[in-house]
């Protein structure tokens, strides 16, 4: 979405770029590689519907290869354009480094409004542009490897997948084209979860930092803190499902297409949610006050802002209005640079995209991982953990009965330190993980140095070197 009189998504990256790297030491050659977008394809191609040829437009943009495969998901939706394409890619290509990632940065998307088409329809669109991506190696499990987005999701990939699979009979690894599959055809369990768990595992990082949560003038646990989300998509509904499910956070607000949801007392977010899947949007729902300009609910106070949709939300025509101290960005390019600036001179603290939103990217590495492995996580060493587990809790029970010293385990401790991790413990741990450390090495470039005034400078700083080393490694 192009915000008037601001520059365009890709621009606005490109800015963010630019006041990182002039705070680093890069030559200003390698500064000029790291920034501009490798290759964007476009493909014009038609597909028969309804008794007649329709024709529609897709891309797929190659922000850098400083590793391959590039990574990144392809978007449905009826504002894909070129720039927003090459914006998302680059934002891909910092995201991958951020949180060590193997991969470069890739981003795909098609012109459609998926809701004027049925499952079959969609079948039809989707294999024809899987197969003129196919055909140019666009989507190969050694270079390209997309994943959802906005408009696509676990039925799209695995039509890709199938796709691939009947164009590339013999390829072995043909399951690791592409990820965010359906566990029955080869996908991983968490990665849809993931990019909501991540914006989970963000905020509890942020929290055990009491000096930076000082920074934003709050104080305390993720307990009680005020949410308001924009957007209840699968990162948004997941982000907002779990802080408040398990983290004791309030939903205050919910912004959706047909308006918001506002209760002081909070959101139930399943509920809103399985509202949403009978009627279509919020209004009606009895979980809070609807409001039907819904955007104005990002401007109400609360503790933390999720803008979880898309770009440009955050713009020059409200920033000025965001009450919120902490803005984290589920989304990828929800703040305009203009409104960065403004934000930033407030004193909001911003939890950047390339961060906050890395969850997805993260699960789909172990995906992609799993599928070269061709063997899912946890299948030879959970029985194994397990047995040597009882046998420290048969020595225990044991020593207790001979000594006679009446010892008693805690009620569900045997159940849960008996139970080996399967798949989705490994895929959350490993989530965890990852974000824990990617905030760890914002937090010392924010804190290092005193021209980084930000989180978002600090995570550019950080990826923008990571991608330069790799570079320089290779003679470039
Ligand atoms: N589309 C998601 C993103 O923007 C996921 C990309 C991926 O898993 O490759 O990060």
């Amino acid at each position: 979405m192009a915000v008037k009189g601001e520059p365009s998504f890709r621009q606005s990256v490109d800015l963010m770029f630019n006041r990182a790297a002039a705070l680093m030491d890069l030559s200003p050659g390698l500064e000029e590689k790291i920034r501009v977008c490798n290759s964007t394809y476009t493909v014009r191609f038609g597909v028969r519907l309804r008794g007649k040829i329709q024709t529609f437009t897709g891309y797929r943009s190659v922000h850098s290869e400083h590793m391959e495969p590039v990574k990144g998901g392809i978007r449905f939706a009826p504002s894909v354009n070129q720039d927003e394409v090459e914006a998302l890619a680059a934002l891909m290509t910092y995201k991958c480094a951020l949180v060590e990632t193997p991969f470069g940065g890739s981003k795909g998307g098609l012109c459609i409004d998926p809701r004027d088409y049925d499952e079959h329809e969609m079948e039809l669109i989707t294999r024809r542009f899987a197969y003129e991506l196919i055909k140019r190696d666009l989507i190969n499990p050694a270079q390209n490897v997309p994943a959802p987005d906005m408009g696509t999701g676990e039925r799209e990939m695995a039509w890709i997948v199938d796709q691939y699979k009947r164009m590339n009979t013999t390829d072995i690894n043909g399951a690791a084209c592409v990820t965010g599959k359906p566990t029955n055809a080869g996908g991983i369990q968490g990665r849809t979860e993931a990019t909501g768990r991540g914006i989970q595992f963000a905020l509890r990082e942020f929290f055990r930092h009491p000096d930076d949560v000082k920074v934003a003038g709050l104080f305390g646990s993720l307990d009680g803190k005020r949410i308001v989300v924009q957007g209840l998509g699968n990162v948004g509904y997941h982000a907002a499902h779990f802080l408040s499910t398990e983290d004791g956070a309030v939903i205050t607000g919910v912004i959706e297409r047909d308006g918001g949801l506002w209760n002081p007392n909070g959101i139930n977010i399943q509920a809103v949610s399985d509202w949403m899947r009978a009627h279509g949007g919020v209004a009606g729902c009895p979980e809070g006050k609807h409001v039907a300009d819904g955007a104005k609910l990002m401007e109400e106070a609360c503790d933390i802002l999720i803008p979880a949709a898309m770009e440009g939300v955050i713009n020059l025509t409200n920033a000025k209005r965001i009450k919120a101290p902490v803005i984290i960005e589920a989304a990828n390019g929800p703040i305009t640079a203009g409104a960065d600036e403004i934000l930033r001179k407030k004193g909001t603290l911003i939890i950047p995209d390339l961060y906050a939103n890395a969850g997805g990217v993260t699960v789909s590495y172990f995906e992609w991982v799993k599928n070269l492995s061709h063997i899912r996580f946890g299948r030879m060493q959970r029985r194994q953990e397990e047995g040597r587990h009882q046998l420290l809790i048969d020595e225990l029970e044991r020593l207790s009965a001979d000594k006679g010293l009446g010892w008693t385990l805690s009620p569900g401790f045997k159940e849960r330190y008996l139970r080996g991790a399967g798949e989705l413990e490994l895929v959350r741990s490993g989530l965890d993980d990852t974000m824990r450390a990617a905030y760890q090495s914002i937090s010392s470039a924010w804190h290092s140095r005193n021209d980084v005034t930000d989180m978002r400078m600090a995570a550019y700083i950080v990826a923008i070197e990571r991608v330069a080393a790799s570079y320089r490694s290779k003679g470039l």
